[in-house]
C-alpha cells in the first residue's frame, strides 16, 4: 500500500483579468513571445539531441544554455530575461514529467508526452513573469522589458500577486492571471472520509451514493475519452486545492488492483475484472457491489482508514454490497453464461 499525504500548509488561488493592450504594448508583447518561443524550440532540440545521444539536458544545463545564448545573440538579450527563464523551468519540467511517465509505462493516452516544438502559427502566446518581473502601479502592469498593460479589474485582487501568467486566447484576447499565495480556511473537524474512484462510466464513483460524479457526456469516441480525461483531472486539482483551503487531508492511493481487491473481505481475484463487466462478485465471501463501488471502498481501506468512518459518509441508504447496478445480470445469470465463480480464482490478500 502507498499513501501519500498533502500537508502543505498554504496553497494559491489564480484570479485572471482581461487585458487591455495598446498598439505599442503589443508588438512588445508579440517581440518577448518570439524569443521565447526561439527559446523553448532551442530546448526542444537540445533535448532531442540528448535522447539520441545520451546527454545530460537538466535544467541546469538548460539554464546554462539560456545564458551562453543570451551572450552570443544580441536580439534575444533585447528581451527581458524572466519569461525566457520561465520557459526554460516550464520546459524542464514538462520534459522531467514526460520521462517519469514514460518510466513508469503509464498508458501512452494518459502521457502529456515529450515537450513540442512551438509553431509560429499554430501557438498562442503565454508569458510568465515571477515578482520580480512584475509590479502593479496605478492600476496599471507594469513587466520587465518595458511592457505596459491595462488590466480590467473585473473583480478585487486579494494580495500580492507572487506571478503573472500573459497569455492570448484563440479569438485574439489578452489575459493576466495573477497567482495568490492564500490562507486555509480550515472547516470543523468530522470523523468522516470518504472513498473515491476515478472512472471510466462516471467522472468519479464514491462510496457516497449522493457524491457520485456522472460524465457530462460519455461514449466510444476518442474525443470523448479525452473529455472525460480532462474532467478526472480538472476534478481531481480542484478536490486537491479545496483540501488545502479547508484543511482536510487527500490521501492519493496507488490504483493497482483496486478493480480486483474485495472491500468486503480483502480477498483479490485472480483476473483483471474486463471494462464490460460492471458488478464485482467476491468468490470467497459472496459480496456482489457494482464495481466502481467496490473499488471506491477499496480507497479508504487502502489509506489505513476505518471502513467504518468511510461507510458515514454515505447518505443512509442500502449497503453498498448488497446492490446492483440495472441492467447487471446478477450472480445466477452470470452462471448460466457458463462463467462459474471458483474459488481458485481468488486469493487471500492481506
Ligand atoms: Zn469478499
Amino acid at each position: 500500500m502507498t499513501a501519500s499525504q498533502e500537508t502543505e500548509k498554504t496553497g494559491h488561488a489564480r484570479f485572471t483579468y482581461r487585458l487591455r493592450v495598446s498598439s505599442t504594448a503589443l508588438t512588445k508583447l508579440l517581440g518577448e513571445w518570439a524569443r521565447c518561443r526561439w527559446v523553448w524550440n532551442e530546448c526542444c532540440a537540445r533535448s532531442q539531441k540528448a535522447r539520441a545521444g545520451d546527454e545530460e539536458c537538466g535544467p541546469a544545463r538548460l539554464d546554462k544554455m539560456l545564458t551562453e545564448a543570451r551572450t552570443t545573440n544580441t536580439w534575444l538579450r533585447e528581451g527581458s530575461s524572466v519569461p525566457q527563464q520561465q520557459l526554460v523551468r516550464d520546459f524542464g519540467k514538462s520534459r522531467t514529467k514526460a520521462l517519469m511517465d514514460i518510466k513508469a509505462r503509464l498508458p501512452v493516452r494518459q502521457r502529456a508526452g515529450m515537450p513540442k516544438y512551438k509553431k509560429r502559427y499554430a501557438a498562442d502566446p503565454s508569458l510568465n513573469y515571477t515578482r520580480r518581473g512584475l509590479r502593479i502601479k496605478d492600476g496599471r502592469l507594469h513587466l520587465s522589458g518595458g511592457v505596459m498593460l491595462t488590466v480590467v479589474w473585473s473583480r478585487h485582487l486579494p494580495a500580492d500577486p507572487s506571478s503573472v501568467r500573459i497569455y492570448r486566447d484563440s479569438l485574439g484576447h489578452w489575459y493576466a492571471s495573477f497567482v495568490v499565495a492564500t490562507s486555509p480556511q480550515p472547516l470543523p473537524e468530522t470523523d468522516a472520509a470518504i472513498g473515491i474512484d476515478w472512472g471510466v462510466r462516471e467522472t468519479a464513483t464514491t462510496t457516497s451514493d449522493t457524491h457520485d460524479l456522472p460524465h457530462a457526456e460519455h461514449g466510444r469516441k476518442a474525443a470523448a475519452g479525452l473529455a472525460a480525461d480532462a474532467a478526472i483531472g480538472a476534478a481531481k486539482r480542484e478536490l486537491i486545492t479545496m483540501a488545502r483551503k479547508h484543511g482536510r487531508i487527500v490521501h492519493l492511493v496507488h490504483p493497482a488492483h483496486t478493480t480486483m481487491d474485495c472491500a468486503q473481505c480483502g480477498a483479490r481475484t485472480k483476473h483483471a475484472l474486463p471494462l464490460s463487466e460492471r458488478s464485482y462478485t467476491c468468490t470467497v465471501c459472496g459480496a456482489v457491489s457494482p464495481r466502481d463501488k467496490n473499488s471506491a471502498r477499496v480507497m479508504p481501506v487502502r489509506a489505513g482508514l476505518n471502513p467504518a468512518g468511510a461507510d458515514r459518509a454515505r447518505a443512509a441508504g442500502p449497503q453498498v454490497h448488497s446492490q446492483r447496478e440495472p441492467g447487471i445480470p446478477a450472480f445466477g445469470a452470470r452462471r448460466s453464461q457458463g462463467e462459474p465463480p471458483s474459488p481458485l480464482h481468488a486469493k487471500v490478500y492481506s
